[in-house]
């Protein structure tokens, strides 16, 4: 390992976030081949060295920016003035650099870190309010859920209070491809048996792949199911249920080790939308009273799906019957039964699940994951594509084949659930220039204040943005850059979670 000190520029390196925070210790760099290694130290001693460092932080040292040249004019939606302007010509690189925004730790550490933390605050909102969200929504019902789904076949898993995996009394009972139907084993938790088939001739890749093809639909008629199931307990038509209640949520896709998606969600009841919210929930529906709803609502939802070709089958689809709803501040949590599920906790489990679920089926490989992609590929192959008929019902399968077939998004929210992402994200763009020209101007800033302001004008939006800028590239100039960026982006990682450690010891020290 080679260890740089950046002497007496190190203090550039600043950790982000939190904005202003100076992390001064050496950047621990893997071992680089002569070349890379040359391109760093080239980089270190390069007159625009600071300035390169400043650009990469604001970018919070993601691993392959986006490079752009251009220029964006800010003006008062009121007055027409000009109030400010940015041009990439500014900058002493030249270029303007932007995140690459992916999600995926795999890909870009620092981005896919800013995400599930944008994902974590967007859920956190609408459990507890604040981001522009009204604090009162903390009063409403509020039901975390787990919608499965079902079973294509029996898999090696580990079972509650360490039991062995598919126990029978009949240890010698075989299937018919002579496999046993019965697996006695304690799997550790990283097992590769995991999520395997006992089976794999017996296990119905063909219906895995459909029912994650309508997974989507299925929630949608959930979301429906739900809806009507409400308005009868409240003795109004489904039509008019806006008029007393709105069923709002988020929800997270995760995938399983067997390869089907899970979906999270919180789902939460309002009272009508008023123009700067909404009322208090109806009184008769408690969190109880939704969570069982909610789980009626799952039990009853049915979705047919067509043939996919000549040889297929029809199916009607379900969700697992392994539902698990609970009232989050009356539930308990799974890893300490005694206490509490809180709003922070069901925000912390589904960013967490939010920026595992597209890494996990890309990443992990396995014979059945393999195969299962296969499956969809195959039957992408034999049925009427996209090109053919842009309404055939399974058109882009084939282009769905990594994903093993689910489609959907995997993180999604009601409009009014909470603030969104894209305000999260346009209100700190603009923190971080305010804090920018505040830092040139020397004087301080009221982050809380700020913050409120940003996402406010967010919402009303008091200026309009004319920009004209073409793209000029994506990535660091060289693999020295790169590596420079992804050593920063580790420590800045560190660093964020030292802190998090010291205020964790701070607050546990107080009570
Ligand atoms: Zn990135
Ligand atoms: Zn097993
Ligand atoms: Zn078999």
């Amino acid at each position: 390992m080679v260890v740089v000190t950046l002497t007496t520029r190190n203090q550039v390196w600043s950790a982000l976030p939190p904005i202003g925070k100076r992390d001064d210790r050496p950047l621990d760099l893997p071992h680089l081949d002569a070349v890379t290694q040359a391109q760093v130290v080239a980089r270190l001693l390069s007159p625009d060295f600071d300035a390169w460092s400043v650009a990469a932080s604001r970018v919070g040292f993601c691993a392959k920016p986006i490079r752009l040249v251009g220029r964006s004019d800010t003006f008062d939606r009121g007055t027409a003035g000009l109030v400010r302007t940015y041009a990439s010509a500014e900058e002493p690189t030249g270029v303007t650099f932007v995140r690459c925004g992916n999600r995926r730790a795999s890909e870009c550490e620092s981005c896919s870190r800013l995400y599930a933390a944008d994902t974590f605050q967007l859920i956190r909102a609408g459990v507890s309010g604040g981001k522009g969200v009204p604090e009162r929504v903390a009063e409403n019902p509020l039901v975390f859920a787990t919608l499965t789904a079902p079973s294509f076949g029996s898999v090696h898993g580990t079972h509650p209070n360490h039991g062995r995996c598919r126990p029978r009394r009949d240890t010698g009972a075989r299937c018919p491809h002579g496999r046993p139907l019965s697996c006695m084993a304690i799997h550790e938790q990283d097992d590769p048996a995991l999520g395997q088939p006992l089976c794999p001739d017996c296990y119905d890749y063909a219906s895995a792949v459909v029912w994650q093809w309508w997974a989507p639909e299925l929630w949608r008629r959930f979301t429906i199911t739900l809806r009507r199931m409400l308005a009868h307990h409240l003795r109004v038509l489904p039509a008019n249920l806006g008029h007393v209640a709105s069923v709002q949520y988020a929800k997270v896709a995760e995938y399983q080790l067997r390869g089907a998606v899970h979906f999270h969600a919180l789902v939460r009841l309002d009272g009508p939308q008023t123009p700067d919210g909404f009322a208090p929930a109806p009184t008769t529906v408690t969190a109880p009273v939704l969570s069982a709803l909610v789980e009626q609502a799952v039990q009853a939802v049915r979705v047919t799906a067509d043939p996919v070709h000549d040889d297929d089958i029809q199916r009607v689809l379900a969700f697992g019957t392994q539902v698990d709803t609970r009232p989050v501040r009356t539930s308990s949590r799974t890893d300490d039964p005694d206490r509490e599920l809180t709003p922070g906790q069901v925000a912390g489990y589904l960013a967490k699940y939010a920026t595992k679920s597209a890494t996990d089926t890309e990443s992990k490989d396995s014979t059945h994951l393999r195969r299962l992609h296969a499956t969809a590929r195959n039957m992408a192959s034999r049925t009427v594509s996209a090109d053919q008929d842009p309404t055939a019902p399974y058109g882009l399968l084939g282009k769905w084949a990594h994903t093993l077939g689910f489609r959907g998004h995997f993180a999604t929210k009601s409009r009014r659930y909470s603030v969104t992402l894209g305000a999260l994200r346009r209100a700190r763009q603009r923190a971080q220039a305010r804090i920018a020209e505040a830092n040139r101007t020397g004087t301080p800033v009221d982050l809380r204040q700020l913050e409120a302001e940003l996402l406010a004008d967010g919402a009303d939006g008091t200026t309009v943005v004319i920009g004209s800028w073409a793209y000029a590239g994506t990535g660091w100039a060289n693999d020295g850059e790169t590596a420079l960026a992804t050593a920063a982006a580790s420590r800045a990682r560190e660093y964020a979670q030292e802190r998090a450690q010291s205020r964790k010891q701070q607050s546990s020290g107080e009570k």
